[in-house]
């Protein structure tokens, strides 16, 4: 069935396809040498590498500050490609190729910028009433429905665009403006006009290049929390932290970076580096201290646990480093079991059955109705920092603590109180009769060499986290 659908779609789109192609290969002289170097396969348009010396030239040949650029981002490439395929996806690409290339004047200029962005570099713009209405056309010519077998695609682009009025401006800082002006427009529609109060954005860019090489270049570190059992203050287990260790910026901490990862699809290879390391830290440390039983904890994110291979990546990073699931234990915020619920529901089902321990994070926060701990058999309780923060002088706060560790015994799941800093928090907490407690009373977040010293002491005495190095950056 799918691929009668598949091969409609082809059909259906080629005849753009060809149109695009025939226009593109009088401008683009393909094949000649160097043109690989500067133009993109797939398209036929200049690629980001031939914009400089395009901008140049435009600049070249007007008069100073008489160039608009335009900065499009397409939405739906990745959900096509995912859906019908790259095949059926690189024939969108050139059906909104074709789209840009019929509303473009004779001096105009397209570039393929990124996987879904394109800029278009339009001379002879004066004011920035011209530019608007300019980027208008392209934002008209791309936002329609293409049509892929039955279905309808319809485009929604952000659209943002810049003027070099002075001619001052260097190239690279037109295309960047154009960019933030476009990533911060809404897909309503409307084009976007850079400000310079966007380029605080800037950085935000610049991070997410780097995060694209820091996989690979083995710039990802895991630090471990101990968790701590309250009343005899042994080491049951830890939290995997992530961090960052940045050239630039040093040792950099999840909050700078997590929501790039999320934004840019990087979370789920990240992340299944993140299993893969921690699972091996376990095992390690089960081989090193036998018969501890200790439990290393993941944070895991929604789309991490939405993503088809993400039971896969699980089981099979646990097998090659020959940890036994019972000593993983999975945390997903609270909102994971209340949103999305019918495929993270089943993919926490087999992630269960398949023995590893689940835990909700920052429990109180949000509301997890308590049919779904009962349906999950959660393990552990997190108990959310901001309730622990101010528990030895918030007589409410105390209240909800004492009664979120009361639902915790009665279901029969174990609390961790989370963020314990003082000593008359833990005092507290063992007087409400709190399991287990993580926080910097006992530890920072530690790297495994560290953490190796803590366990050969078997306990922690309450206060040396507040004497370690602060590895978190913060
Ligand atoms: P979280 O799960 O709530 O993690 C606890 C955060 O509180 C950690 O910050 C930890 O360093 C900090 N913390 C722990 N004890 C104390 C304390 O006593 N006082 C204070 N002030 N802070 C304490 P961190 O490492 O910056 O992590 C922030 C968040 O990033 C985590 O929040 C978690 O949601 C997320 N995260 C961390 N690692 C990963 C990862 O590998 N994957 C995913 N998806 N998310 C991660
Ligand atoms: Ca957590």
């Amino acid at each position: 069935m799918s691929l009668v659908i598949i091969g409609l779609v082809a059909v259906a789109i080629s005849a753009m396809v060809l149109a695009g192609l025939s226009v593109r290969t009088a401008r683009c002289e393909r094949g000649n040498l160097g043109w690989a170097m500067t133009h993109d396969h797939v398209t036929g348009l200049l690629s980001r590498d031939g914009l400089p010396a395009l901008l140049d030239s435009v600049r070249g040949s007007n008069r100073p500050g008489h160039v608009a650029v335009v900065a499009l981002e397409v939405d739906k490439l990745d959900s096509v490609n995912r859906t019908y395929g790259h095949e059926v996806g690189n024939a969108l690409l050139m059906a909104i190729t074709n789209q840009l290339e019929n509303a473009l004047s004779a001096d105009e200029q397209i570039v393929r910028f990124a996987g879904s962005q394109f800029i278009v570099v339009c001379p002879g713009i004066t004011d920035t009433a011209q530019a608007v209405e300019r980027a208008g056309d392209f934002d008209k010519a791309v936002g329609i429905a293409f049509k892929i077998g039955v279905d309808q695609i319809r485009i929604t682009p952000r659209i943002g665009v810049t003027i070099d009025k002075t001619g001052d401006e260097d190239p690279e800082s037109l295309v960047s403006d154009a960019l933030l002006a476009s990533a911060a427009s809404d897909r309503d529609g409307a084009v976007t006009l850079f400000e310079l109060s966007m380029r605080s954005r800037l950085s935000q860019i610049l991070t997410e290049q780097r995060l694209h090489a820091a996989l690979d270049n083995g710039e990802f570190w895991l630090l471990y929390l101990p968790v701590i059992e309250t009343d005899t203050n042994k080491i049951v287990g830890f939290e995997a932290l992530l961090r960052w260790a940045d050239p630039n910026r040093g040792l950099v901490p999840p909050s700078d970076f997590l929501d790039v990862l999320e934004r840019t699809g990087l979370i789920i290879p990240v992340g299944a580096w993140v299993i893969d390391e921690a699972c091996r830290q376990a095992a390690a440390w089960e081989q090193q201290f036998p018969g501890r039983g200790l439990i290393t904890t993941l944070n895991i994110s929604r789309s991490q646990l939405l993503h088809a291979d993400f039971f896969d990546t699980l089981t099979h990073a646990a097998t090659s480093a020959a940890i036994s699931p019972e000593n993983i234990c999975l945390e997903v915020a609270e909102e994971v079991l209340t949103t999305n619920t019918d495929v993270a529901w089943t993919v926490l089902r087999r992630v269960k059955d398949a023995g590893f321990k689940l835990a909700i994070d920052d429990f109180g926060v949000g509301f997890s109705s308590l049919a779904n701990l009962r349906h999950f058999k959660v393990d552990i309780l997190k108990v959310g920092r901001a309730f622990i923060d101010r528990i030895d002088d918030n007589r409410e706060n105390e209240a909800i603590v004492q009664q979120l560790v009361a639902l915790a015994h009665a279901l029969e799941v174990v609390p961790v109180a989370e963020g314990v800093e003082t000593e008359a928090q833990l005092i507290t907490l063992r007087s409400l009769r709190c399991d287990f407690a993580q926080g910097y009373l006992f530890s920072k977040p530690e790297p495994p060499a560290t953490i190796d010293k803590l366990l050969s002491k078997v306990t922690i005495k309450p206060g040396t986290g507040r004497r370690s190095i602060d590895w978190s950056g913060s």
